[in-house]
């Protein structure tokens, strides 16, 4: 399985990065957003991301982004790759209306960052073409996906599936699902830390930011990884490693809260630890 013919539902920052990966690829993709000027939106970014990339030898950004096409709606292809909100029920309704008009062959992915993958498969009456797709921000430059195999998944799903983000230049490297998978159970904890750090007066957020990049030779400290990432995004991970793996250590840090709350949500929205 190939799949030419791509639909992504959700034209956000990941949304955004995985068309233009597959389209970047020579697929037709499909792009649909619930939200209006999303997709328009998600254009304009990918435009910005390819005209940078064509310094480095990239692909030219007419003919990738006139791969790309505008749905209003979930269309048939032969694989979804959902990156909608980190919402399960939003998710799960996205998966009951890609499978009622699907072929029966199309495999249906998830880029979600920790929802377990069995849980959105249950929507479906193909739980062996269910399946994680979890690319990094910002996709067109990270080279890993994450691929996670719920209990119903088959190989040959598996295997299409490796051998696409291989194909997408890629390396895939596959987990089991539970909640968080392995990327954000790990990160998730170091960032709130992050913030605890904050809140707690241990640092301003710039010298911890600084210490981590200079120290542990990352290329973004953990609050500026946060504001990448939406702070909203990154509450409701922390959510479902909470209540999925049922240790309140997972908690998202109140101060993290406060700024979701207040409309902070990072880079996305303009001001998050950081202003943009
Ligand atoms: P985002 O907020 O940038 O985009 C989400 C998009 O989903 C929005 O454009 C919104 O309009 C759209 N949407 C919401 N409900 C919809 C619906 N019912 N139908 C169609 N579109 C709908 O979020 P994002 O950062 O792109 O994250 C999307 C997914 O990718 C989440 O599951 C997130 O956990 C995961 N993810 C995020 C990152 C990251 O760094 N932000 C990394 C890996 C995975």
């Amino acid at each position: 399985m190939r799949f030419e013919h791509v639909l992504v539902v959700g034209a956000g920052q990941m949304g955004g990065g995985i068309a233009q990966v597959v389209a970047a690829s020579g697929r037709r993709v499909s792009l649909h957003d619930a939200a209006p000027g999303a997709v328009e939106r998600g254009l304009a970014a990918m435009r910005k991301s390819l005209s940078k990339l064509v310094e480095k030898g990239g692909a030219d950004p007419d003919e990738v982004i006139g791969r790309i096409e505008a749905v209003d709606a979930v269309v048939p292809a032969e694989l979804m790759i959902e990156a909608v909100v980190e919402d399960a029920d939003v998710k799960r309704e996205i998966f009951r209306r890609a499978d009622a008009v699907f072929p029966a062959e199309a495999v249906l992915a998830s880029n979600t960052s920790s929802i377990p993958i069995a849980s959105l498969a249950a929507a479906t009456r193909r739980s062996d073409r269910v399946i994680g797709m979890h690319f990094f921000n910002p996709v067109p430059v990270l080279q890993l996906v994450e691929i996670i195999r719920a209990r119903d998944t088959s190989d040959e799903t598996a295997e299409a599936i490796t051998a696409l983000a291989r194909d997408l230049g890629k390396t895939p490297a596959v987990a089991n699902d539970v909640p968080g998978f392995v990327s954000n159970r790990i990160l998730m904890p170091f960032l709130n830390e992050a913030v605890c750090a904050l809140q707690d007066g241990v640092a301003e957020a710039e010298a911890i930011d600084t210490i981590a990049r200079l120290g542990f030779a990352h290329p973004l400290g953990p609050l500026a990884l946060a504001d990448l990432i939406g702070l909203d995004t990154c509450v409701a991970i922390m959510e479902v490693l909470q209540e999925g793996l049922g240790d309140d250590r997972y908690a998202p840090a109140p101060l993290l809260r406060e700024y979701v709350a207040a409309g902070r949500l990072g880079r996305k929205s303009g001001r998050g630890f950081y202003d943009y």
